[in-house]
């Protein structure tokens, strides 16, 4: 199991995490949701031991991740962050290369790899560098690094998580349901996949486990059916939210959006 248990820390004299509890189970796809700000790249930096808590407990298969060292945590655990590095010199098949550690021998570098691009669609950019790449192939290329990371890791015996934090902002619609079905094929692997979505429809789609995220807190950990309430979505955007079913439990999650007109900065005078 991957969990925190009531977690709270301030980071620059502001509270940020409030006594936040998330269990992500193995096998399975866990969706972290909320406005922003809430706190999920917070939560998520200390399920992955990037951050310490000030309160709480988090445990990664029963050991503290901020006491695993760097070589150690890198084998359990894989991690796109949701605004990575430039890597502006490598090319995509070297900056995905740079997931698998070193302890992996050349030819099996080399499956992981390749393996980790086409399971991203970029084959055809393979060769290309990392600053010729539209935003989204980027994004994805960032992707295809944590997979390979992840597939190293269970190569080495672990690989059993996988953080993903907004992996399908800046993606057309096709490549963000091709993203979550990447991640249910390492929840089918074995792997426990957490994945912060801003797009809740696609939350109730993908996920087994729909955490809600507000002011600090997870204010529901559920499946997508029973977290994603209008009343509770309500309360947490600040929004009217609608839920639709143009088919069989399949549920579309609709914000009804306020009127725009009235005083604004852009309003003619
Ligand atoms: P989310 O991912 O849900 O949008 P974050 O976890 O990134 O939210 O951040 C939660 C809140 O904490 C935000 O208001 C953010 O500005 C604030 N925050 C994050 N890191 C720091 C920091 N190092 N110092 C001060 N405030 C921070
Ligand atoms: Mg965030």
């Amino acid at each position: 199991m991957l969990e925190a248990r009531d977690v709270s820390i301030t980071l620059g004299g502001v509270s940020i995490l409030r006594g936040a509890t998330l269990t992500v189970a193995p096998g399975r796809v866990t969706a972290l949701v909320g406005p922003n700000g809430a706190g999920k790249s917070t939560l998520l930096a200390c399920l992955s031991g990037a951050l310490r808590p000030d309160r709480g407990t988090v445990r990664m298969d029963g050991e503290d991740p901020a006491h695993l060292r760097p070589a150690v945590l890198g084998t359990r655990r894989a991690v796109l962050d949701q605004s990575p590095g430039a890597a502006a010199p490598f090319t995509l098949t070297e900056l995905v290369e740079l997931g698998v550690p070193q302890a992996v021998a050349p030819a099996e570098t080399r499956r992981i790899t390749l393996g980790a691009i086409h399971d991203t669609g970029l084959s055809r950019l393979a060769e290309r560098p990392i600053d010729a790449l539209s935003g989204g192939e980027r994004h994805r290329a960032h992707l295809a690094r944590a997979l390979a990371q992840r597939h190293a890791g269970k190569h080495l015996g672990w690989g059993r998580w996988l953080m993903l934090d907004e992996p399908t902002a800046s993606l057309d619609l096709k490549h963000q349901a091709s993203v979550l079905q990447v991640a249910r094929r390492c929840a089918d692997d074995g792997a426990g996949v957490l994945a912060v979505l801003h797009d809740l429809s696609l939350a109730a789609a993908m996920a087994d486990t729909v955490a809600v995220m507000h002011e600090g807190r997870v204010v529901v950990s559920a499946p997508p059916a029973e977290s994603l309430t209008p009343a509770l979505l309500a309360r947490v955007y600040g929004l009217e939210i609608a839920i639709a079913e143009p088919r069989a439990g399949l549920r579309a999650i609709i914000p009804i959006y306020p009127s725009t007109t009235g005083d604004h900065l852009c309003s003619s005078p």
